[in-house]
């Protein structure tokens, strides 16, 4: 199995073999809105093989969305790691629900750590920000901070990840995960970039911010003219899921949903929309 890696990725820490084929993954979105306040949450998504639950993104609402699913496959007590792609609010604002919610869970305090996963700024982001507001109450569990820089690989039980620096201010990062055959992007917030480029490409399928409507070019988010560009430069996956719209004054989802589905018509690419609840099984096959 090839990808297409970042050009300083650390190879030497990336296993591309190919231990996983029955592997089943399962893929949630728990938050598939932005900062405004509308029926879809801040963005949230999670991947799972069953047994280990990864978050990317953790958006308000996300920990109680994923006891909503109630799904066995997406047991809020599996989530083993959040990946973040930058630490602007409407990403992260669910983490003290989760620290939170682990300390005091009255069916067993959790006991397992968690791991949080993100560009330079992470530890910054964990001290400073986050610690102070859970209050004066010390952690019962362990919280492991990994910073990735460009390039950079992470492993976990069924998966092996690749981070590419993308264009969303500063360290924002997109991911790639490879699963067997497979191989899974989350872009996070960005503008076209060279990376976003390289980490769609190497991709199998993709969950893709879609955040500006028009055909401007949009500092730091992806129009529907980078999608088109995107689109005819043959750099998307088959499968394409696109998330954290925002709405112009006066659409509703559905009708941007359909406005979207026209800009991509006639592309051999196959587009979902999803919404909060979602949930994919057996994304692989
Ligand atoms: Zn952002
Ligand atoms: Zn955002």
């Amino acid at each position: 199995m090839n990808a297409t890696l970042p050009q300083n990725a650390r190879v030497a820490y990336v296993s591309f073999h190919n231990n996983y084929n029955t592997m089943a993954v399962h893929l949630a979105f728990l938050g598939t809105g932005t900062c405004c306040a509308t029926s879809r949450k801040p963005s949230a998504t999670a991947l799972s093989d069953g047994n280990e639950v990864l978050c990317v993104d953790f958006g308000g609402g996300a920990y109680h969305q994923i006891a909503r699913l109630g799904r066995p496959l997406f047991n809020y007590r599996n989530i083993s790691t959040v990946f973040l792609t930058h630490f602007h609010v409407d990403h992260i604002s669910g983490l003290p629900d989760l620290l939170w919610g682990e300390m005091w869970d009255y069916t067993g305090r959790r006991e397992d750590p968690i791991t949080l996963v993100g560009p330079h700024g992470l530890k910054n982001f964990y001290e400073q920000r986050l610690l102070p507001f859970l209050g004066d109450y010390p952690m019962p569990f362990e919280v492991n901070i990994v910073e990735l820089a460009d390039g950079a690989s992470y492993a976990g039980s069924f998966y092996t990840m690749v981070s590419y620096h993308l264009e969303h201010g500063e360290f924002s990062t997109g991911y790639l995960f490879v699963c067997g055959d497979a191989r899974i992007a989350f872009t996070g917030d960005t503008a076209y970039c060279g990376n976003l480029v390289r980490l769609l490409g190497a991709s199998s399928l993709a969950v893709m911010e879609w955040s500006i409507q028009d055909t401007s070019r949009h500092p730091g988010h992806l129009s529907a003219d980078d999608v088109i560009r995107l689109l005819k430069e043959g750099a998307l996956p088959k499968k394409m899921f696109a998330n954290h719209l925002y709405l112009p004054a006066d659409t509703t989802f559905e009708e941007q949903v359909a406005r979207n589905r026209h800009v991509v018509a006639g592309f051999p690419v196959e587009f979902y929309f999803p919404v909060d609840g979602d949930v994919f099984e057996n994304i692989i096959g």
